[in-house]
């Protein structure tokens, strides 16, 4: 429910504001949101079943949030040669509060983290999240004291970048675990 806050509150205030750097922010909660729940399925699900769907939820996750930074990528690009006037205000409030949410989520994981690698890995990535959330604080801030509109492009390439670049990072490092999650084993009989 909080990232379905964050993701909701991002997206509204971006779409209003004209804020990219809001915007990609709202698309990668929308993107962990997903990995949150099918994690929550792995543990409600039969072995079978959830490893399928799994495996479903992997693919999309990282080719739907390629395929989003691709877009917002070209959006920014083509911003920042034509740029629109951004209320730097809004994305520094929003985007506090999105960095506000994602320690609650963060917070809300560390007990089960403790006793499960997969929401260790969960909780370790919402943590990480409250620093994502502070760049469109940082894009605001840039702006109200510069008056220049650039910085919320400019902010929202480096997030798409650093999205592309952790999701490249994740597929190259476990894709055989990432397709075939069943193949992962624990080692005893
Ligand atoms: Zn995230």
């Amino acid at each position: 429910m909080l990232n379905t806050a964050i993701f909701i509150v991002e997206a509204v205030a971006g779409l209003r504001a004209q804020s990219l750097s809001l915007l990609m922010d709202s698309v990668h909660n929308l993107s962990d949101e997903a990995a949150l729940l099918f994690v929550f399925l792995a543990f409600v699900l039969p072995l079978t079943l959830s490893s399928a769907l799994q495996r479903w939820a992997n693919l999309l996750n990282s080719l739907g949030l390629v395929a989003v930074s691709g877009v917002m990528i070209w959006q920014a690009v083509e911003r920042l040669a034509h740029p629109v006037p951004v209320l730097g205000s809004v994305p520094m409030a929003i985007g506090l509060l999105a960095a506000a949410a994602n320690w609650g989520v963060a917070r809300l994981l560390l007990e089960p983290s403790r006793r499960n690698p997969t929401i260790h890995l969960a909780y370790l990535h919402n943590l990480g999240d409250v620093l994502v959330s502070l760049a469109p604080v940082a894009a605001g801030a840039l702006i109200a004291l510069t008056g220049r509109s650039f910085f919320d492009p400019l902010i929202a390439l480096l997030i798409a970048a650093w999205i592309l670049w952790s999701t490249a990072l994740e597929v190259l490092q476990s894709r055989d675990e990432l397709i075939w999650p069943e193949q992962i084993v624990c080692g005893h009989d």
